[in-house]
């Protein structure tokens, strides 16, 4: 499948829970992250179409551009400026190796680390993009394909998204919930394991 063709269907996936997560933003912040996630992928789906003849460096710089610039909230803004990260840490032209893709998924997350100021723990969508990130660089360096070493960490998005109903907020809007936050799961987290579960999913039925 074409990197296209998965943000695409990765932005079609994000538009179709716009309901659940801003029902998560409701409990957790201002009860708009689904539709701050709706209205930026919609953005990225609208420019696809002009973004037919460029390969996947540029593609991704494009994509997390137009996530940081269409109006969105502060997971757009990170997940934009996450994947402007990836694309400049990418060899200048592929097929991609895994160990590259790994190196350039490390490097953006320091990046976003860093601007974020957010740890694990902190109850954001950095409880899922940690695990993802870590659970992809181990399984290449234990030998996992593309679209293994995939799958193990759309797995680790998910487990880490789903423990952020456990945990009080220490960052973000959810500073202001504190306990009553509990039993409700981080938004910007769950968007973070959906887009990797997409990811994966795309990845997976290419090699079927
Ligand atoms: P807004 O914060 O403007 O309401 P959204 O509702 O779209 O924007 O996004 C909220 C999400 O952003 C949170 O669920 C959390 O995952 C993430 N977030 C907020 N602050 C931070 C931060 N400092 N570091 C990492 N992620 C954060
Ligand atoms: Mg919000």
């Amino acid at each position: 499948m074409m990197l296209l063709e998965i943000i695409d269907q990765t932005a079609e996936k994000i538009k179709g829970q716009e309901v659940e997560l801003n029902e998560l933003d409701a409990v957790m912040g201002d009860g708009e992250h689904g539709s701050n996630m709706k209205k930026c992928f919609q953005a990225v789906q609208d420019s696809l179409l002009d973004w037919k003849e460029k390969n996947e460096k540029e593609i991704l710089n494009l994509t997390g551009t137009k996530l940081l610039t269409a109006g969105g909230g502060t997971a757009t803004t990170l997940i934009g400026f996450f994947l402007r990260r990836v694309a400049i840490a990418l060899p200048e032209s592929g097929p991609y190796e895994a160990e590259s893709i790994a190196e350039a998924l490390k490097q953006a997350l320091d990046a976003v680390l860093e601007k974020s100021r957010a740890k694990e723990g902190d109850k954001t969508m950095m409880d899922a993009l940690i695990p993802c990130v870590q659970t992809f660089n181990r399984a290449v360096e234990h030998g996992c394909s593309i679209p293994e070493a995939m799958e193990q960490s759309a797995r680790a998005a998910s487990e880490g998204a789903k423990a952020t109903a456990n945990m009080i907020a220490k960052k973000g809007r959810g500073l202001y919930v504190g306990e009553r936050g509990i039993g409700t799961a981080d938004p910007g987290a769950v968007s973070v394991s959906l887009i990797a579960e997409s990811v994966s999913h795309c990845v997976n039925s290419e090699w079927e």
